[in-house]
This record gives structure tokens, C-alpha cells and sequence, in this order.
């Protein structure tokens, strides 16, 4: 039997570690790194912005430390398991006789963490300096939303003083040949709604009752998710990420069969393509006030993602150092919208470049599905693809 890669190892070590939501192991998952910055010989900082919960930055500085910094992100947490549905335990990284080796975050991302740390450990390794400093951020919960991970973290001073020119972070796994790249996502805009009614007997015909009005909102919302899903069918330039979508979640209200309610609460999922952040919410409140008085919402969008990176050749020195390294690596990019939402919407929100590219393709897209797994020779590859990626961003000349 060949002899297991390192890397392979070491990747599968980490997959070992349970930090599965909603009690993640995140002291065991913080010493783990604690070896992996000392191996690296990085500079290690742990920032618990919420108790409990902490973000592990390693730092190898650049030769000038005043130039504009590439930081390398991953999450350390993973979505929880149904052990019934798994051929292999889902902590145990398992690794079958094709080399598949299954787990929860094999994909979603603790694939990337590790090619991150052993495309470094490699580029150290041949001698390579760096002329910009590399930050990596192994953040906490991703997966709960960032807001007591990534969302915390970049209010921080010792991310302001990372002075980050260009973030890469997770994107998917594509079943081709090809591989994505996320220059964008869309603004997640949860929409909570409270129609009020007349209330009275169900027997008669009330005038202004609740029910009514809430059959006007759904026949908005609804009728407009249908134009975009046509949108998006009708023109095969268009991806998911480019058209903004709306989904009834949520209805509650109503106390019994023959009492018209005085309340009906409606929870819209929207998530608005950056060509719609502008307009959407006024096209929300002409619906809402074509179907009639008191009728309320409130939208708690996390961050408004209006801006994207830059990706058009010759515009952007950092896209173009990025894209020059997936030509060297013989890569197909195809370059979208992320259709839902990572970490990334803090770092955008900054006005911060921001990529998500995960190197894995020719691998069925199982995050957060049962059986996860990821091939061993693919995460091998990611390594040389960061290998090439790296070199090219931490020496991108000042510009
Ligand atoms: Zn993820």
C-alpha cells in the first residue's frame, strides 16, 4: 500500500475533530491549529470576540509590511450530521479504496483551511518569500450566520490593522471540469411581516380582514418570485446568483375556525441579486401598500452587498495575479454570483476584494448532505492550485 500523503493525514485529522454545530469542539480545534501555526512558524493570535467562541489568525509577514495584505479564510465549524444516513462514521474521515474519504467539512471547507496551511508549508519549504503579509482567519460559526464569528471579528482592531487587500474564501464544489469563482453574493434580506385585520365572525363578509390582504402580499411576492424564476430560465447567461428570489417561509396567526384573525405574521426569505439592492425594498413597500392599511415589516438585512470584486481583466491587479495563477494551473473559471451567503458579506461590506473559490472539481456537491466526502487526489491538486495561487498574490507588486 502507497504510503498516505502528509497533507492527506493532516487533513483528515482535522476532519476528526467534532466541531459540529450546535456544540462545536472549539478548544480541541484551536490547539490543533496552535501545532499547525508552530509548524508553519506563524504568528498566532486567538480572538474570542464572544466568549467561547474563538477566531485563530495566523500571520507570516511580508518583506514590506506596509503594502496591502492577502488573508486566507476558512470557517472552522460544520453543519450537524444524521449518523443513520452516513455509510462511514461522519467524524471518523474514513478513506475508502478509491480514495474518498468521507466526513463532515470534507468539502464544506476544512479542505480549504488545510490546502491553505500545506500549500504555505510547501512554499516555505522551497524557499519562497513573500512580499506581502499573509493573514489566515480561522473563523467560528459560519454556519450559525457569522454573527458571533466573522461578523464580530471585523469590527475588531486587529482585523482593521490586517490592512487586507484581497480576501479568499470558500465557494463549491462543481461536478465538472470546471471550477467557480464567487466575486460576489447576494444581500440575504429576511422580511418579517405583520398584516393586521378586522376581526369578527367567520360567518359573515367582513370588510378590511386579514386574510385578504394577506392573499394581495403573497400574490405580490410570489407573482414576482415566478418573473424572476422566468428570468432566469429565458436567459442561459444568467445564474442563479444574478436574480434576486423570494420565498414563503414562515405563515402563523389565527385562533380558532370562526374568528376572522386581528393578526397574521408572514416571513419572507429574500435574497436580492446586487443588480436589485438598490430597487428591492421599494418594490416590498409598493406591495405591501397596494394590499391595503396596517400592514407592517421589518427587514433585518444583515449587510446591504451592493459592491463586488472586480474581475475584469486588466482592471484589478489582484484579479489579475489570481487569474494568472488558475492559467498557469490550466484551470476553467467560471466566474458568478454567490447564490446564498458566507462569511464574505462582512469582508465585502468593507469594501474589501473578496474571491470564493474552492479548488474541488469532478466531485458531486454534497455540502451539508449526507455522505460528504471529498477524493483524495482533488484535495491534492487544491494544494498545487494554492501552491500557485499564493505565490502569485503574496508578491503582486505595489500598484
Ligand atoms: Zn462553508
Amino acid at each position: 500500500m502507497m504510503k498516505e500523503d502528509l497533507a492527506v493525514t493532516n487533513f483528515r485529522n482535522y476532519i476528526r475533530i467534532k466541531t459540529v454545530q450546535p456544540n462545536p469542539d472549539y478548544a480541541a480545534c484551536t490547539e490543533y491549529l496552535r501545532g499547525q501555526a508552530k509548524e508553519l512558524e506563524a504568528e498566532l493570535q486567538v480572538v474570542e470576540c464572544v466568549s467561547g467562541k474563538p477566531a485563530v489568525i495566523m500571520t507570516l509577514p511580508g518583506q514590506d509590511r506596509s503594502l496591502q495584505t492577502l488573508l486566507l479564510n476558512s470557517h472552522t465549524d460544520v453543519v450537524p450530521v444524521f449518523p443513520e444516513f452516513w455509510k462511514y462514521e461522519p467524524f471518523s474521515a474514513h478513506k475508502d479504496e478509491n480514495g474518498d474519504i468521507y466526513g463532515r467539512g470534507t468539502q464544506d471547507m476544512k479542505c480549504v483551511g488545510i490546502m491553505y496551511l500545506e500549500a504555505l508549508k510547501r512554499l516555505k519549504k522551497a524557499g519562497h518569500k513573500f512580499l506581502r503579509t499573509i493573514h489566515l482567519t480561522f473563523v467560528p460559526e459560519e454556519e450559525l450566520g457569522g454573527t458571533e464569528g466573522m461578523g464580530q471579528l471585523v469590527k475588531m482592531d486587529v482585523f482593521k490593522n490586517m490592512n487586507i487587500g484581497l480576501a479568499l474564501d470558500e465557494g463549491y464544489a462543481n461536478t465538472s471540469d470546471k471550477m467557480e469563482l464567487f466575486y460576489g453574493q447576494r444581500t440575504p434580506f429576511p422580511i418579517y411581516i405583520r398584516i393586521q385585520g378586522q376581526p369578527g365572525h367567520g360567518s359573515q363578509f367582513i370588510p378590511n380582514n386579514a386574510g385578504e390582504k394577506l392573499r394581495l402580499v403573497i400574490n405580490s411576492v410570489l407573482g414576482y418570485r415566478n418573473e424572476q424564476e422566468r428570468k432566469l430560465r429565458e436567459n442561459p447567461e444568467l445564474h442563479l446568483g444574478d436574480v434576486t428570489t423570494v420565498n414563503l417561509t414562515v405563515v402563523e396567526g389565527g385562533v380558532q375556525t370562526n374568528v376572522l384573525p386581528a393578526e397574521i405574521k408572514v416571513t419572507i426569505d429574500a435574497r436580492v441579486a446586487p443588480s436589485d439592492v438598490g430597487t428591492f425594498e421599494a418594490k416590498l413597500q409598493g406591495w405591501l401598500k397596494a394590499a391595503g392599511d396596517g400592514i407592517t415589516y421589518e427587514a433585518r438585512e444583515l449587510c446591504v452587498l451592493k459592491e463586488q470584486t472586480c474581475v475584469d481583466d486588466g482592471k484589478n491587479p489582484w484579479w489579475d495575479a489570481f487569474s494568472a495563477a488558475c492559467k498557469k494551473e490550466n484551470l476553467v473559471v467560471e466566474k458568478k454570483i454567490f447564490p446564498a451567503s458566507t462569511d464574505m458579506k462582512y469582508v465585502r461590506g468593507l469594501g474589501i476584494n473578496a474571491l470564493g473559490f474552492s479548488p474541488l472539481n469532478n466531485t458531486p456537491r454534497l455540502l451539508h448532505d449526507h455522505n460528504e466526502f471529498l477524493n483524495e487526489k482533488v484535495f491534492l491538486r487544491g494544494i498545487d492550485i494554492y501552491y500557485s495561487i499564493i505565490l502569485n498574490l503574496a508578491n503582486l507588486k505595489p500598484y
